[in-house]
Formats: C-alpha cells, structure tokens, sequence
C-alpha cells in the first residue's frame, strides 16, 4: 500500500527527517499513516487541529543510567528509557522490555504503536513504553534485583497511578515487576497500582498471565468465524516461548487445534504429534531453560538452530510471538506457499512492510499485533480498575470481560475496514479505529 495523500507523504517525509536511525520507528509511524488517507479526505477539521502533526512525537521522552553491581562487586552500566507518547484518552501504559537490542528506536515505536492498541481496548489508558539494554539473561536473581531496583529508583521520579503505568514486556516478567514495585513502594511511601503484571498476593489481577496468549486467540477464532472458518483442526505454528507464546499455544489447542512448533532466540522444535505445553511450561517458565531441551524429554521431535525456519514448517494458521520483523517478504512467500490462511500477531511488528504486502496481496486473515495482541493491556487496564476499587476479580470473571473485549476489538476492526471502503483489512481497520478515538480527544483538549 502506497500513501496517496500530498500531506500524509509529506508529514512522512518530515518525521524521516526528524527521527534519522530510528528505523523501527519509522516503519511503524509509515504503517499508520499508509492506512489514513480515506481518514485524512473525509475529516479535515482534525488535519486543521495539528493532530497528525502531534500524533507522531511522543509527548516526553526519559533516557537515564542504570548502574547496578553485579554478584563480582563490579559496576555495570545500562541505559534506561521511557517514552510517554500520548496520555488524550488515559494515563500512559505500556511494557518495560528488558533486553540487549533495546535502543530509543524500539521504544518509540513500541509507545506509538501502544497509543493505537491501548484506545482499541475501550478503557481509558494513553500510550508509553519503557526498558533497558539490560540482558536478564543468565543472571543471578540477586543481580536482577540490584538492576530492577536501581531502574525503578530513576522511573520512580516519572510515573504513578493516575499518570504513568508501566508493565511487562520481553524480559520483564512477575520477577522484574515484583523487585519493581518493591521499589517504587519503598521510595514513594504509597501502595498503589503503579505496575501491572504484579503476583497476586500484592495486587496482581487473576488471568493477566494468559491474557496476551488468550486474547490473541480470542480475537483470532473471531477473524477465522467471520470468514466461515475457526482453529478446529487447523495446524497451528508458533514462534518464542515466553509468556505470549506459550499462553496462546494452550489456547489454541483448547480451541481443537494442533500446535506443532515453539521457539527461542536460538533455534525452533517441530512436533508433528503436537507440542507439549506442560514440558515448555516447565523448562521456559520454571527452570529457565533453552527450548533446545525439549528434545530430552521429546526424542522424536526435531529441533533446528536459528529462528527463520520456522515460517517453513507447514500450517495453516501462523501466530509469530517473539518478537519485531521476525517474518520478512521471504518468509510469508512460503507461508503463502504451503497454504498458510492467517497470520495473527502475538508480538509487537513481527511482520515486515514486505511481509505484509504479501499477506494484503494474497488475500490471507491479517490480524495485526496492536489489535490481535490488545489483551494484554487491556487486562492490565481491568487490574488498575481492580486496584482503584481494592477487589479481586475471579478467574472467570476477568477471562469473560477478556473475551468480550477481544471481540468488540474485531468488531471494532471490521466495521472501520468497511466504512473506509477496504474491507477485509484488519491492518486499515485497527489503525483508523484506534486513531478516531485518540484524534477526537486530542482536537477535543486543544493544542497541548
Ligand atoms: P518473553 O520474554 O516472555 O518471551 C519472548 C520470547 O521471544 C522468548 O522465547 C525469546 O527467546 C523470544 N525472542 C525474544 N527476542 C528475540 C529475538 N530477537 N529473536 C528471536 N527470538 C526472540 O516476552 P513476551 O512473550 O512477553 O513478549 C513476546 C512479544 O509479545 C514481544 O513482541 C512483546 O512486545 C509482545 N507483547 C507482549 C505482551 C505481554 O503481555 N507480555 C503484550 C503485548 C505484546 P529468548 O528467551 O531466547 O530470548
């Protein structure tokens, strides 16, 4: 898809400029922007108000040190970030993504893209995201805490309940949050619920855990059903092994079908008789263990070094949930080619612009990340409304408000793909619909 409208190319052009070697953020920005020329035509008045121009920088962004002393007594250093990219419609919320590739690129736009998903999920949180270079890898739970704790001692100063609500994200599971909000507790004297993804017994919210994994599939089985199909009995590949990966595995295999592969950042297992959740449950979640060990327990399944490989294995639906541009155009060809029907993204930008065109082009189910991996946040959001309220919700409580978000979030897509006359294209749908509501409360506040 090319960008027809003169002034979209051109504020394009203007935020290249201004945001050189910021390639990630980039391409998202590029993303939305290709998706808004039927917005740009039919409302004006919001072009006039400066929205887009406001749209694309975040409103602040924090870049501070993180030394920390590891378990030798020596000082180490890492690079701190958040970025508040835009709190019209709520508080900022989004992830802390620990992890060596972290750069001010990634968390922008990880922020930009949050903006859009969060407005999808219907309740009221602004878009931000957060991390480190840090690599949580191989570490000792007490350097972990020691890097955890000096993190928050800066992010502190910056976020709060009512203004600021960071999460989980790559690397950044209960552990991180746990020695987190210790922290943020310690230093501000106050018990509230800065941080989601907290454990239960200090206010974390049942299902959160699951909800990225469940909600992606929720919001998938609603996309099969409306074009007359679902996962029963489909064959289903999956890529990473954390927290999304492995939630969304259990799902769609409650949903009838055939989970066959899991990764890591080193390599892929292919079982042809289906994965077995509770051995990836046990090595990724409480052993922390290379997904490579499967095979001790699975000698009959095959695993393969590097992370590419796995688009070749044969599937009918693809659920990429590691990590950004891990599909290129080359890899959703083969997709294409042995007979893949829908790619619905668990992670943030998995595919590339490539991959993309392949998929508008041949017609696949595209569930894009900030509308198919919404679940998350938006069970993020039901933990805050949980804490304002100080109650718990049951399991089944929070998995059914879950649901009905996740298929408000399709409808939502559906209906914005058809009114913008491109129907069928959840990627157009998800951008304009969690655009309108984020540009309707910007025009609404002014020019701040
Ligand atoms: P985890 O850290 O729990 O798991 C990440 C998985 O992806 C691991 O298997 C990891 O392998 C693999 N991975 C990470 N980086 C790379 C890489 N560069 N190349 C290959 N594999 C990689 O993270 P999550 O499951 O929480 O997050 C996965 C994706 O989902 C991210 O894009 C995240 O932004 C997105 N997401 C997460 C949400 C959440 O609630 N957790 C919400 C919405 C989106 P290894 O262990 O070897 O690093």
């Amino acid at each position: 898809m090319a960008i027809k409208n003169a002034y979209l190319r051109e504020l394009l052009a203007r935020v290249e400029k201004r945001n050189q070697g910021e390639p990630e953020f980039i391409q998202a920005v590029t993303e939305v922007l290709m998706t808004l020329d039927p917005v740009v035509e039919k409302r004006p008045d919001l072009v006039e108000a400066g929205v887009l121009e406001r749209i694309v920088e975040p409103e602040r962004q924090i870049m501070f040190r993180v030394p920390w002393v590891d378990d030798h007594g020596k000082v180490q250093v890492n690079r701190g970030f958040r970025v508040q990219f835009n709190s019209a419609i709520g508080p900022y919320k989004g992830g802390i993504r620990l992890h060596p590739s972290v750069n001010l690129s990634i968390i922008k736009f990880l922020g930009f893209e949050q903006t859009f998903k969060n407005s999808l999920t219907t309740l009221p949180m602004g878009g931000g995201k957060g991390g480190s270079d840090f690599d949580p890898k191989g570490k000792s739970d007490g350097e972990i805490m020691r890097f955890c704790q000096s993190f928050m001692t800066e992010l502190s100063r910056h976020i709060g309940a009512d203004c600021d609500v960071p999460a989980g994200d790559i690397g950044t599971g209960a552990r991180e949050i746990g020695f987190m909000f210790g922290q943020y507790k310690r230093i501000r004297n106050e018990f509230t619920g800065v941080l989601t993804g907290k454990g239960l017994p200090y206010g974390g919210s049942l299902a959160r855990t699951e909800a990225t994994g469940f909600g992606l599939c929720y919001f998938t089985e609603e996309m099969l059903k409306a074009n007359g199909t679902s996962f029963k009995g489909k064959t289903v590949v999956i890529s990473g092994s954390g927290n999304v990966a492995i939630y969304a595995a259990q799902k769609a295999t409650e949903f009838g079908a055939k989970v066959v592969t899991m990764s890591d950042s080193d390599g892929y297992i292919y079982d042809e008789n289906g994965i077995d959740l509770a051995c990836v449950k046990q090595l990724k979640e409480v052993e922390r263990k290379r997904i490579k060990e499967y095979l001790n327990f699975h000698p009959e399944a095959k695993y393969t070094a590097g992370c590419k490989g796995v688009w070749t294995v044969k599937c009918d639906i693809a659920l990429p949930c590691a990590t950004q541009n891990e599909i290129d155009g080359e890899s959703a060809a083969i997709l294409v080619k042995n007979g893949c029907i829908a790619v619905s993204e668990g992670a943030n930008m998995p595919s590339t612009p490539e991959a993309i065109e392949i998929y508008l082009e041949n017609k696949l189910l595209y569930g894009p990340a900030k509308a198919a991996n919404a679940g998350g946040v938006a069970t993020s959001g039901l933990e805050m409304s949980q804490n304002s309220q100080r109650l718990s919700w049951t399991f089944e409580e929070v998995d059914a408000k879950l649901q009905g978000i996740m298929k408000s979030i399709f409808k939502a897509c559906d209906e914005a793909s058809k009114t913008y006359g491109m129907p069928g294209n959840y990627m157009a749908g998800a951008n304009i619909a969690g655009f309108m509501k984020v540009a309707e409360a910007m025009k609404a506040q002014g020019c701040v």
